[in-house]
C-alpha cells in the first residue's frame, strides 16, 4: 500500500480515510490514478477529486453506508466503483451488526482490489462473464436450527466469505481451532482469490504444465485430499515444502496459499517502502540484516529483490512486535521450495511465465 496525502493541506491519510482530519475536505480513491483525494463538491451528485481536477465523478453507492470511499470513473453509468460492482449478497445493512461486520469485510475488500488494480489482473464482472465473473457474497449465518453455517470459500468465480469472520472474538476463536498462526479477513479474500486467478491465469491462460511442475499435480481428488488433511494434518517437514499447514492439502490449496503469502509481501513491503524503513541492527559481525526498503515491490523484476527485503525487514517487525506483547508480525517461515513457489507467482503476475 502506498501512503497518501491531502492536497489541500499536506496531511498524511489512510488508504480508509473519508475525511481529511486537518482541513475536513471529503476524500475519495480515484483508482484510475492510484491515489486517493480530496474532493470539492461539483454539478449535481458528482465531486472533483483535486488530483485530477478535469474529470468530476460519483461516489460509489456503498458511500451512503460508509462501506467505500471509491470514485465512479468519470462519465461512466454505473451506480457502483470498480471494486463493489463485484458485490452478489451483501448483508442486511439496516441491521446495525451486521453492517458494522460489511464495513470490516469492505476494509479488506478494498485493499484487495488496489493489488489487483496495481497489476492490471484481469477483472471480470459476473454480468461481463456469466460463467466464470468474479462476484463476492457476504453471507450471515441462518438462525442454529436452520442448516450448516456459511463456509468462506471459492466456486467459479464466487467468492464467499462468512460475515462472521468480522466478529474478533470469533475469527480468534477458529483460528485457536484451526491451529492457524494467523487470521485475517485480507488473508482470507487474498487466498481466495488466488484460487479464481488460478482459473483465470493458470488453467484458462495454459500455464497448467508450468505451474504443476511447481505445486505438484492438481489432478488428486480434492474432496479426499482434504478428508485427509484433516483426519492425518500436515506431513512433519511440511514446513521445508509449504508456506503453511493448509498448503499441504491440495496443490490448489497450495498455490492459493502462496498467492496470499505474495500478496502479504508486496504489499507490506511497498508501506514499509513508502515510509522509507531501513533497517540496521546494530550488531557486529555480519550484515546480513541490514536492508533498506527503497523499491517499489509491485513492479519488482524478480523474486529475490522481495524477498532480500522481506526477510531482514520482517525479522526487525517481528521484534518490534514481541516488545509490544503481540503476535509475530509476520509468523512464517519462507524455506527455498516456498521461495520457489512464490518466485512462480511473481512471474505469473507479471506475465513473465
Ligand atoms: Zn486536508
Ligand atoms: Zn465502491
Ligand atoms: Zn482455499
Amino acid at each position: 500500500m502506498k501512503l497518501f496525502q491531502c492536497q489541500v493541506c499536506d496531511n498524511v491519510l489512510y488508504f480508509e480515510n473519508r475525511t481529511c482530519e486537518r482541513c475536513k475536505h471529503r476524500l475519495a480513491y480515484v483508482p484510475e490514478l492510484g491515489t486517493l483525494s480530496a474532493l470539492e463538491p461539483a454539478a449535481g451528485d458528482t465531486w472533483t477529486a483535486l488530483a485530477a481536477p478535469d474529470r468530476p465523478g460519483r461516489l460509489c453507492a456503498n458511500a451512503d453506508y460508509e462501506a467505500c470511499n471509491w470514485l465512479v470513473a468519470p462519465g461512466s453509468e454505473q451506480t457502483f466503483c470498480v471494486a463493489c460492482r463485484h458485490n452478489g449478497t451483501i448483508p442486511n445493512v439496516s441491521d446495525p451488526p451486521q453492517r458494522a461486520a460489511w464495513q470490516q469485510i469492505e476494509v479488506a475488500k478494498h485493499r484487495l482490489f488496489y493489488t489487483l488494480l496495481r497489476w492490471n489482473l484481469p477483472l471480470k464482472t459476473r454480468t461481463e462473464d456469466p460463467a466464470h465473473g468474479l462476484l463476492f457474497d457476504f453471507l450471515s449465518d441462518p438462525p442454529e436450527t436452520q442448516g450448516p453455517k456459511v463456509l468462506t470459500g471459492h466456486d467459479n468465480g464466487l467468492i464467499t466469505i462468512a460475515l462472521v469472520e468480522a466478529d474478533d472474538v470469533e475469527r480468534e476463536k477458529r483460528r485457536k481451532g484451526m491451529g492457524e498462526p494467523y487470521r485475517t479477513l485480507i488473508g482470507h479474500f487474498r487466498h481466495e482469490i488466488g484460487h479464481h486467478y488460478w482459473d483465470v491465469l493458470v488453467r484458462d491462460g495454459g500455464k497448467l504444465d508450468a505451474c504443476r511442475a511447481v505445486f505438484g499435480d492438481d489432478d488428486q481428488d480434492y474432496g479426499t485430499a482434504l478428508q485427509r488433511h484433516y483426519a492425518e494434518g500436515a506431513p512433519p517437514d511440511w514446513q521445508e515444502h509449504f508456506v503453511s499447514t493448509y498448503a499441504t492439502a491440495h496443490p490448489w490449496e497450495d498455490f492459493a496459499e502462496t498467492w496470499a503469502h505474495y500478496l502479504h509481501i508486496v504489499d507490506t513491503l511497498e508501506m514499509a517502502s513508502a515510509f522509507g524503513l531501513e533497517v540496521k541492527p546494530r550488531l557486529g559481525g555480519s550484515q546480513d540484516l541490514a536492508v533498506r526498503v527503497d523499491f517499489d515491490p509491485y513492479g519488482a523484476a524478480g523474486i529475490q529483490p522481495i524477498i532480500d527485503a522481506w526477510l531482514p525487514f520482517v525479522f526487525a517487525m517481528n521484534s518490534v512486535n514481541r516488545a509490544m506483547g503481540n503476535r509475530d508480525l509476520y509468523p512464517f517461515v519462507l524455506s527455498p521450495r516456498v521461495i520457489r513457489k512464490l518466485g512462480f507467482i511473481h512471474d505469473l503476475v507479471h506475465g513473465q511465465i
